[in-house]
């Protein structure tokens, strides 16, 4: 309730309780503020406080002068949300009323208008998820295989234009399967960018390979084509040429492909996308996660579609995508009596999920737009604030915008983005640093990394990134929400 509304629940000692039962029953908000001839704050008045009056005096026509001294609680106006929920939990209340410099009552503070938390990114379910999933239980394929697992597969196959798909139960396990189907193992290398979440370098180490990690360039933020061609050469050199080279596609925009695959095929070096973050998203008008040999997509909670988790690996080559399946099913050879040539894994997809994943497919094109319109309102609305650098589009790349990031420029804030990002969180808005590059994690603290030039440009868009609100099902009230409090912490 804001300062326009808030002198409906005004009464001073001068009224009568007659009067003060008639202002509660109009202000509906089940509690009236007692408040001086200069509307300041004194207490908060309920309506039982007024019925042990009228008990006591026996008249409705008594007035609050015997109303006894009470020290409330109020918020200064300079609160958070963040302070106002603490305040309201300590004293177990829903509401608080808020004072100004001179204790004046200027809002009363209801919990539900200000406990709503603003997440990163949320499952954003369509209207075919529910009856892909009833289907199966209705058929009674409750199984990591079916009808939703092959239809899901032909489906995302023919969405991103590649001929086959391979449904697993995570984007992590679509890497392993990748790895593990080049045969990638004890001894070898694999090249692998450097700005990433974990799960993209996790898997070379579960085939007890060795990671080398490699730099980002400024444009896109993904793999510099500078920092792998000086990474081959140099094993080239020491004759030890990485098994496979993995790609990532951060934050649902393309890596520039074209350089990065002709150095791979000058060196003969496999290509897997890691295209975890980007589906949806096109590299000069091709779907990204369709170039290399193999491409990955994950369809975790968080991610531009979901199946709660759930992966895919695709490629052109049937083969490989046939001995991902195999692979993914405890390597079952065709004999009834279990046999086994090689080790397996337990990484098909259910059908249940499958079936979330069909329908979540039938949006994922209306999804990529609305990511990509909060990303277009947040830089327009913010475009004043000079504080802030956008996430690049560059020319050949089309991004599904699946998180909108930025980075803060040190020549015009002194704020660091954890600063920014304890102030979102103080009004219960969730933003992240960008990824902490792998090179400076301490689990692969002995890695080799190449550096795209003189600067760690992966490096320093850690230090300066931040990713902001940006899920599909977000309102155009929560990013009026967001902007505002970036505008307010920025402009500081
Ligand atoms: C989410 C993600 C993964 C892992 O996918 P899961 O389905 O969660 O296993 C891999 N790489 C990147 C870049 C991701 O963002």
């Amino acid at each position: 309730m804001n300062v326009n509304e808030i002198s409906k629940t005004f009464v001073r000692r001068t009224n009568s309780v007659r009067e003060a039962l008639q202002r509660l029953d109009n202000a509906g908000t089940g509690l009236l503020l007692l408040v001086d001839a200069a509307d300041r704050f004194e207490r908060t008045v309920t309506d039982g406080d007024l019925r042990r009056m009228l008990l006591e005096a026996g008249s409705l026509d008594v007035s609050l002068q015997a109303l006894p001294v009470l020290q409330s609680v109020v918020l200064d106006h300079a609160y958070t949300r963040q302070d106002a929920l603490a305040l309201m939990n300590e004293h177990g209340i829903n509401h608080l009323p808020v004072v100004d410099a001179s204790g004046k009552a200027i809002r009363l503070l209801l919990r539900k208008d200000i406990d709503e938390q603003i997440l990163l990114s949320t499952p954003h379910l369509g209207e075919h998820e529910r009856e892909f999933v009833e289907e199966a239980f209705r058929t009674n394929w409750i199984a990591p295989l079916g009808p939703n697992v092959d239809a899901f597969e032909s489906e995302l196959a023919e969405w991103v234009g590649i001929r086959h798909a391979a449904a697993v139960s995570s984007g992590t396990a679509a890497i392993h399967l990748s790895l593990a189907l080049l045969g990638v193992g004890r001894g070898d290398s694999v090249f692998c960018s450097a700005l990433t979440f974990a799960a993209s370098a996790n898997p070379i180490v579960y085939q007890g390979a060795e990671p080398v990690f490699i730099d980002s360039e400024p444009e896109s933020w993904n793999m510099s084509p500078a920092a792998l061609e000086r990474a081959l050469s140099t094993a080239r050199a020491t004759g030890r040429l990485p098994k496979a080279v993995i790609v990532v596609h951060l934050y649902g925009q393309s890596a520039d492909m074209d350089p990065l695959m002709a150095l791979c095929d000058q060196y003969g070096v496999p290509l897997i996308e890691d295209a975890a973050e980007s589906l949806g998203a096109t590299y000069k008008g091709k779907a990204s996660g369709t170039f290399g040999q193999m491409g990955i997509y994950s369809f975790n909670g968080n991610k531009i579609i979901t199946t709660s988790g759930g992966g895919m690996l695709v490629s052109d080559d049937e083969s490989l995508v046939k001995r991902a399946r195999f692979l993914s099913t405890q390597a079952r050879e065709p004999f009834p009596h279990y046999e086994h040539t090689v080790i397996g894994f337990n990484y098909r997809m259910s059908n249940i999920l499958a079936g979330v994943g069909r329908g979540q497919l039938r949006v994922l094109g209306d999804r990529v737009a609305s990511r990509r319109r909060i990303f277009e309102r947040y830089r327009s609305e913010l475009a004043h604030v000079s504080a802030i650098r956008w996430m690049n589009e560059p020319s050949w790349s089309m991004s599904n915008r699946w998180l909108t990031v930025c980075t803060l420029a040190p020549e015009v804030t002194r704020l660091t983005t954890s600063e920014v990002m304890q102030r979102l969180a103080a009004e219960r808005i969730e933003a992240r640093p960008v990824w902490k590059p792998m090179q400076l994690q301490p689990v692969f603290s002995s890695a080799a990394y190449f550096a795209h030039g003189d600067v760690s440009v992966s490096q320093q868009l850690f230090e300066r990134g931040m990713c902001l609100p940006s899920g599909s099902n977000m309102t155009e009230e929560q990013q009026d929400r967001v902007i505002a409090t970036l505008e307010r912490v920025l402009a500081t």
